[in-house]
């Protein structure tokens, strides 16, 4: 069948809207008329090529829409049914078996590979092959081939283009906060940039009762949301950022949360944290080569840890209801720093997420 998608044809695009003929459904997979899709900040970092993308491409990973066709074996999804996109994995490896599917040992050929483990696409134009199935889903477009183990069914009145950015972004976030660094009730939490993981991380660490919670932003207007959100106290990104945690708790931080991967801070997150102190670091850096020096005598001395965190350890048919029943109870109000564009904007919403226009760019498809 013929979609309307949003094609990347050089790196750095920009988007072009083209029409693309999309394949039916195999075993396992699912076709998905896309309603809302979020822009995620790792959309732009493969757009670049950066990653070895190949071109053309169809990207976007925060897809939300309603099942237009199924593939063989799927028998808890139907056509009809209102859906989330997220991640994919593979269900057969250690992480997959061990419930921690965002370190599945097939996550790259699954999520950035862009094509069938044999080459083939599920998207083509004139005959010719479009790399796809980016996450699993490849959803800037009108209609997307997911995967059983990345699509999850939400209720018929769910509203898609609120919820289409918890299949990435959000989910990483809140999901870095109350499952990677399993914030407990009266501790501190320090948030590196306050963009839209940032800023659920700090919704994360208030669903947790967290005592403390500082978001360091240099965006003023980021700030103000931040505290509307649950940030306790924000600080600028200016100078000495550990003195300036420290000001507020002398004994530093239980967390450190880093979603700016602005290095002349992250590398600062060493002398925030208190004793026993962990740091999740869940930004990619612009250069992909970037360390994060760990003072050793020091590091010994307070027990601190320091993790990577995909997805914020998300099992997405488990956290993502999770999630979706905190966003009914106004404990998730996404929708406060979402804005929302036509698909045929989408060069436009992605320049105003670059000048600080918008935080969390929604692409809704009629
Ligand atoms: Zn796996
Ligand atoms: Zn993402």
């Amino acid at each position: 069948m013929k979609a309307t998608a949003a094609v990347l044809n050089k790196p750095n695009g920009p988007f072009e809207l083209e029409t693309i003929d999309v394949a039916e459904p195999k075993t396992g997979e699912v076709r998905v008329a896309v309603k809302a899709v979020g822009i995620c900040h790792t959309d732009l970092v493969i757009a670049s090529g950066a990653m070895g993308l190949q071109f053309p491409a169809v990207l976007g990973h925060e897809g939300a829409g309603i099942v237009d066709a199924v593939g063989q074996g799927i028998t808890d999804l139907k056509i009809g049914d209102k859906v989330l996109l997220s991640f994919n994995s593979c269900g057969q490896c250690k992480p997959c078996n061990h419930q921690e599917p965002a370190y599945c040992e097939n996550f790259l050929g699954l999520n950035m590979a862009c094509a069938r483990a044999d080459g083939s696409t599920r998207l083509s134009k004139d005959g010719s092959p479009v790399f796809d199935n980016f996450f699993g889903q490849s959803s800037f477009a009108t209609f997307a081939i997911a995967n059983v183990r990345n699509t999850l069914k939400v209720d018929d009145d769910a509203d898609l283009a609120t919820l289409a950015p918890l299949g990435c972004g959000i989910q990483t976030g809140a999901g870095g906060v109350l499952r990677s660094l399993k914030a407990q009730k009266g501790e501190s939490l320090v948030v590196l940039g306050a963009g839209a993981v940032g800023l659920s991380a700090v919704m994360g660490a208030k669903i947790a009762e967290c005592a403390t919670i500082i978001a360091v932003e240099p965006q003023e207007a980021r700030r103000e949301i931040a505290t509307e959100l649950g940030a306790t106290h924000t600080l600028d990104g200016q100078g000495d950022m550990a003195a300036a945690v420290r000001e507020i708790l002398p004994s530093g931080a239980d967390m450190v949360i880093d979603s700016s991967g602005y290095l002349p801070v992250v590398e600062q997150s060493v002398n925030m944290i208190a004793n026993r102190g962990r740091i999740g670091l869940i930004a990619v850096p612009g250069a992909l080569d970037a360390v994060l020096p760990v003072p050793i005598v020091q590091w010994v001395t307070i027990g601190g840890t320091v993790r990577g965190i995909v997805e914020g350890d998300s099992v997405p048919h488990e956290f993502l209801p999770e999630l979706i029943a905190h966003h009914k109870a106004g404990r998730l109000p996404v929708e406060k720093f979402s804005r929302y564009y036509k698909l045929k904007d989408i060069n436009q919403a992605i320049e105003d997420a670059h000048t600080g226009k918008c935080i969390k760019a929604v692409l809704l498809i009629d």
